[in-house]
């Protein structure tokens, strides 16, 4: 008889890969009621599925404390961002219905403790400013004043806008043992691909066996680019320009926080429960304005002994085309000057676009370009 070795994926964070589905409980319909917000709801749907492993629930003061002050887990875990259910006032009962958007119930919380918090501290902890004009704070700023803790059941998962890419960490994790990937790297996005991310993925590809391309699909600032025309920039993208045995093509469910540093962390950590033995970071990861240093997302990494976050983070510098090298580059790869290089703002290619012209080749892939030419035009 023989025996096949299966190559080993990454463990989940924190050894295990939490799964808090199951069955719709008797009596949810006599339990009083908590309507979540949509971000609040995303992280619901990643706890249900594993993807905030070891979280079995929304934090209790000690998690949220240690995370707050170093980082960690009351146990010792490295954590990067509280994940927290805002309440006015405690409720009524041990159990209380989670509903969604409609007060459709969805998923039964065991109460386990309620705490006060302060926001001014939590902003300043996690996002490193207390600007109410940061997206991040100002959702802070202005959610309910008390957190409700306690360990989830969800019986009803949210709704998928992308069926296809609906794969939580177990699907992800059997479709890489199944292709016999080990090394399998995640790429984080909120934006359509273009040359530059497109080269940092294939250049961290040539080192490992597979990509997991995870845009984010949960709540983003309103200037990003829509989550319907990103959807449909990364499927031509794909289809065109990467082998398809080579890469997967998955929804992130959580919502932005634009925590910068402690975001590339939070990201990384999620991705690992996803299977990825590594994770891209480029520059500014999860920034927004210039609220963050440059490199702040990078260096966040070294606050932590390697072999405790496990994966393994993949730094990147800026990279453009490079006329006189002929390729993509960096400014670690490229010695020329800065005209050689092709660039252009963000402002640059959204007039652009909104003008219905096709930015160079060397900036973006022209089946990308039309696509946002399509979206701009609607
Ligand atoms: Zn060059």
């Amino acid at each position: 008889m023989s025996v096949t070795t299966q190559p080993k994926l990454i463990a989940p964070h924190g050894g295990v890969l939490v799964d808090r589905t199951g069955e719709r409980p008797d009596g949810v319909d006599g339990l009083p009621t908590l309507r979540l917000t949509s971000r609040e709801l995303s992280d619901l749907d990643m706890l249900a599925a594993g993807a905030l492993s070891p979280l079995e629930g929304f934090m209790g003061r000690a998690d949220y404390e240690r995370v707050l002050e170093e980082m960690r887990l009351a146990g010792g875990l490295p954590w990067a961002l509280p994940v927290c259910l805002a309440v006015d006032q405690a409720p009524a009962a041990e159990r209380i219905a989670l509903t969604d958007r409609s007060g459709r119930p969805v998923a039964v919380l065991e109460v386990a403790e309620v705490y006060d918090y302060d926001k001014q501290r939590e902003a300043e902890r996690c996002f490193r400013t207390t600007d109410g004009a940061h997206p991040g704070v100002a959702r802070l700023y202005a959610q309910k004043r008390r957190y409700l803790a306690g360990r989830v059941s969800v019986f009803e998962r949210a709704e998928r806008p992308f069926p296809a890419l609906a794969l939580d960490p177990a699907d992800t994790r059997a479709l890489f043992a199944e292709r016999g990937w080990k090394r399998v790297v995640g790429f984080q996005t909120r934006n359509p691909i273009h040359r530059a991310h497109e080269y940092l993925t294939k250049v961290a590809l040539e080192t490992v066996d597979g990509l997991l391309v995870q845009p984010l699909i949960g709540d983003t600032k309103a200037d990003d680019v829509p989550v319907q025309t990103r959807v449909a920039c990364y499927h031509v993208l794909l289809d065109g320009y990467y082998p398809e045995q080579r890469v997967v093509l998955a929804a992130f469910p959580a919502a932005m926080r634009y925590a910068g540093p402690r975001e590339a962390i939070w990201h990384a950590l999620c991705r690992k429960n996803y299977g990825c033995s590594h994770f891209i970071v480029g520059r500014d990861h999860a920034g927004v304005g210039d609220y963050y240093g440059t490199y702040d997302a990078q260096l966040i990494f070294d606050e932590f002994e390697p072999h405790e976050l496990d994966i393994e983070p993949m730094f990147f510098e800026h990279s453009f085309f490079c006329r006189a090298c002929g390729t993509m580059a960096s400014a670690k790869t490229c010695p020329h000057d800065k005209e050689q290089h092709v660039f252009l703002s963000g402002t640059k290619v959204r007039e652009l676009l909104t003008a219905g012209e096709v930015p160079p080749e060397e900036f973006t892939r022209r089946e990308v370009a039309e696509v946002l030419i399509e979206a701009y035009r609607s």
